[in-house]
């Protein structure tokens, strides 16, 4: 095969390592993908009815802090200035979130002021003492008060884990912000927006390169085509962004992870929900959340004003033949990881990384950030930058 590098997978991670490896180094490289697109789960496509851009793999709202990965981002597409903002609908009445004192106001029908709504919610959380909860139940309760956790949290959370929440570790809501003043805005960093020309332009820029050649429809375990695990492992240096598990055949035990369920539909409306994520924390309701993909860029005036494309979200636990989305990183998961961690050591100029091959929940901004540093200090130097 005449590639100085494999990547196996075209999401953002091995984008960016072939786009550094094609263009800063003039060596030539092979991305396979078993999917018939590039992107992994960033991609999106415009609905055949609508033209609206839907996100296949769930919505996804670019965000960073890291100067460098923004500068970086910017060589292959602009921004629009769309800010995520999420609301939720409890007992048939619509609340902001995250929870912030309009959320509170709301909820008790009040008027409190910042140091107020911060006594209120001081004295409904007195049950439990943040530093000792001991599991998410305590833990959220502890944060914000049991009337807001039983409104907004219990039932939406055991969804989305199909796990009661006392069973859950109570990490999982440290980064739940509430905010003593009306500012709803969901990220804090300083760069916000979507690709002004879609997901998917942006990630063909990357791989729009004399220096890379991409194969879709490519399974890396498949040893009868010819860019396999078989063929090219020992043979050239090899990125590999799929799941670690799978790499080893599952020696040490499969991960386990949360997979999605998204159900999509066109409606003869304009507008479905007048935003673009509405929660839906009541038990009632089989799904978590639902999106509406017109609010995402309501720049674009090519948009119908009949119709709309909604899609909602179900939540579950992955089988080994579908799409895993989150680690769920139970203890036994985090002795397998160490177990997979000892044997990617001993695979020689294989590079594991990306969501799937570290088993990590990483933003695109974080996928991105850790493929441009193992360029700079592994795969670039192994090619002779
Ligand atoms: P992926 O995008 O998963 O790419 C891996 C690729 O490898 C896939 O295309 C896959 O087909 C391919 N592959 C796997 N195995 C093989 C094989 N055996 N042979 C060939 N190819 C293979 N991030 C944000 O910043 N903001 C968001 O709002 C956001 N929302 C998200 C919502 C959801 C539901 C999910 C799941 C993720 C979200 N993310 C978001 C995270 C974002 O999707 C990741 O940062 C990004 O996908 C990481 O890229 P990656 O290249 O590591 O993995
Ligand atoms: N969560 C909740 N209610 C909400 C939103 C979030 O209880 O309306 C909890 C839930 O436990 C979830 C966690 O907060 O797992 C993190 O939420 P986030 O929306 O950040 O999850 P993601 O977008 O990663 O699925």
């Amino acid at each position: 095969m005449d590639a100085d590098l494999v990547v196996v997978g075209s999401g953002f991670f091995g984008l960016t390592i072939a786009e550094r490896v094609a263009r800063e180094l003039g060596r030539k490289v092979v991305v396979i993908d078993r999917r018939d697109h590039v992107g992994g789960n960033a991609y999106s496509e415009d609905d055949p009815e609508t033209g609206i851009e839907v996100h296949r793999y769930g919505a996804h709202l670019f965000h960073t802090s890291n100067e460098t990965v923004w500068e970086y981002v910017n060589r292959f597409t602009t921004f629009t200035g769309y800010q995520h903002r999420v609301y939720t609908n409890h007992a048939g009445v619509v609340y902001p979130l995250p929870i912030n004192l309009g959320t509170i106001n709301q909820f008790f029908s009040a008027a409190y002021s910042p140091d107020e709504a911060r006594a209120v919610i001081a004295e409904q959380a007195g049950e439990f003492d943040t530093a000792s909860a001991a599991n998410l139940e305590e833990k959220a309760i502890s944060l914000i008060g049991r009337p807001l956790y039983e409104a907004f949290i219990r039932d939406y959370t055991a969804k989305q884990w199909q796990t009661d929440p006392t069973q859950l570790p109570a990490e999982i809501i440290t980064r739940l912000p509430v905010r003593y003043t009306y500012d709803n805005r969901y990220f804090n960093d300083t760069h916000e927006g979507l690709p002004t020309q879609g997901y998917t332009r942006w990630l063909e820029n990357m791989a729009d390169h004399p220096n890379i050649e991409v194969r879709l429809g490519v399974d890396f375990f498949d040893a009868d085509q010819p860019v396999s695990k078989a063929s090219t492992v020992g043979q050239v240096p090899v990125v590999y962004t799929g799941a670690v598990d799978r790499y080893f055949d599952y020696a040490e035990g499969e991960l386990s992870w949360r997979t999605l369920d998204f159900e999509r539909e066109v409606l003869p409306t304009g507008d479905f929900q007048g935003t673009s994520v509405m929660n839906y924390p009541d038990s009632q309701y089989p799904y978590t959340r639902i999106h509406e993909f017109r609010h995402f860029h309501p720049e674009r005036t090519s948009y119908p004003d009949d119709k709309t494309v909604i899609m909602r979200e179900f939540s579950r636990f992955a089988e080994r033949t579908d799409e895993p989305y989150y680690p769920v990183n139970t203890d036994a998961d985090r002795e397998r990881l160490l177990a997979y961690r000892t044997l990617t050591e001993g695979e020689q100029d294989v590079f594991f990384g990306g969501r799937l091959g570290t088993y990590q929940y990483l933003d695109m901004h974080m996928a991105i950030g850790s493929a441009l540093s193992m360029f700079r200090n592994q795969v670039g130097p192994l090619l002779g930058a």
